[in-house]
């Protein structure tokens, strides 16, 4: 028999989300965020299952783009970290991608493209977050220094730093910095990821961009009803009595406080589930919740079953999904949903049932 460890992706549970998204800014165009191998749920698996409600796509760079292109996906594509090369301009007019240009220099080189081989160019503003982009006050003189590359379809967009946090007022000051110019441009705009157009409705415009929240994260944030889109799961590959007082794993860091059952389940850090997961992280075998017992290894995690009765060799385990939030096992990892999804590596197959 195979190695059960495998990622199931959800499709239903991803149109669910993305047109629940999209319903909450019906004002807006919906783009679904699929950069990363689509948080690592598989970009080709997601631009099939959304092609027909996503009117575009964004990911992060043109390669991202090419391998979606090489699978048949023809919707339109934004390059969201933009060209790094000259060679990126081309391959963007080729591969039918609009880039999101964050400098001079690449402005520069997309004059120099013929007419009729520009790519549509969006540009990014630093609205405050200072990560990429033109500052606010900078844009309309690039706006008139390159007028045959940024046109009436260019789309001003920005990124908000802190959206995720209702509490935080800098958000609305980069909404105010930012659209104090761009109304001033008459260009559409894009501002709002997911916990933006979540939480954020001022930040609701032109075009949305939609991450993690299409992928059932930012769930206990937000009190949507948004569905997990993956569950990580593998088997029992062991089980063992460890007598009370031996401990477990590497660096001995669990010991069995009374008579134990241990499973060892086929998962480690080398298929991304995360290291930094302590003792007591939940995992969903026989219908009940056991607890991580020792440190994750490269392959295999071990897991107290003492209290579920009948765990047998081959039993399924869920490490997340429906009955382990994804965001449950991030906290305990003290790292956020995002990350853990990013990280499922390529040996674990992806299932899109
Ligand atoms: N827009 C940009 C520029 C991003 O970098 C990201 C993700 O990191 C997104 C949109 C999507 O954000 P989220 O996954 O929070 O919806």
């Amino acid at each position: 028999m195979s190695r059960q460890t495998q990622a199931i992706i959800h499709a239903d549970a991803i149109i669910h989300n993305f047109k629940l998204l999209s319903a909450m800014a019906p004002q807006s165009t919906s783009m679904a965020v699929i950069k990363a191998d689509a948080y690592g749920h598989g970009a080709v698996n997601v631009a099939r299952i959304l092609q027909h409600v996503s009117p575009h796509f964004a990911v992060a760079i043109i390669e991202e783009a090419i391998v979606l292109r090489e699978a048949g996906v023809t919707v339109p594509i934004v390059i969201l970290e933009g060209a790094h090369q000259p060679k990126e301009c081309e391959m963007a007019f080729a591969h039918n991608c609009i880039l999101v240009t964050h400098n001079e220099e690449q402005l520069r080189w997309l004059e120099t493209c013929a007419e009729d081989r520009l790519p549509q160019v969006w540009l990014k503003v630093d609205s405050g977050m200072h990560r990429l982009g033109f500052a606010v006050n900078q844009v309309p003189g690039i706006l008139s220094n390159y007028p045959r590359v940024l046109k009436q379809d260019t789309v001003l967009v920005t990124h908000l730093a802190c959206a995720d946090d209702t509490s935080n007022t800098f958000t609305q000051t980069q909404l105010d910095t930012f659209y104090r110019m761009a109304t001033q441009t008459g260009l559409a705009v894009s501002v709002a990821n997911s916990p933006a157009t979540i939480q954020w409705p001022a930040s609701r415009n032109n075009w949305n961009r939609l991450g993690i929240a299409v992928y059932g994260g930012f769930k206990d944030e937000s009190a949507l009803s948004l569905l997990p889109a993956m569950t990580l799961r593998s088997s029992v590959i062991a089980l063992r009595n460890v007598p009370q007082g031996e401990s477990v794993g590497y660096g001995q860091t669990w010991t069995a406080t009374q008579d134990s059952v241990i499973a060892t389940v086929g998962i480690g850090y080398a298929d991304g589930y995360p290291r930094h997961c302590p003792n007591g992280t939940p995992v969903f075998v026989n219908n009940a919740r056991a607890f991580l017992a020792g440190r994750v290894s490269m392959d295999m995690i071990t897991i107290d079953v003492t209290h579920i009765p009948d765990v047998a060799i081959g039993d399924s385990v869920e490490l997340w999904g429906e009955n382990v939030a994804i965001g449950e096992v991030a906290k305990a990892a003290g790292t956020i949903d995002y990350e853990l999804m990013t990280r499922v590596s390529a040996r674990v197959p992806r299932i899109v049932k």
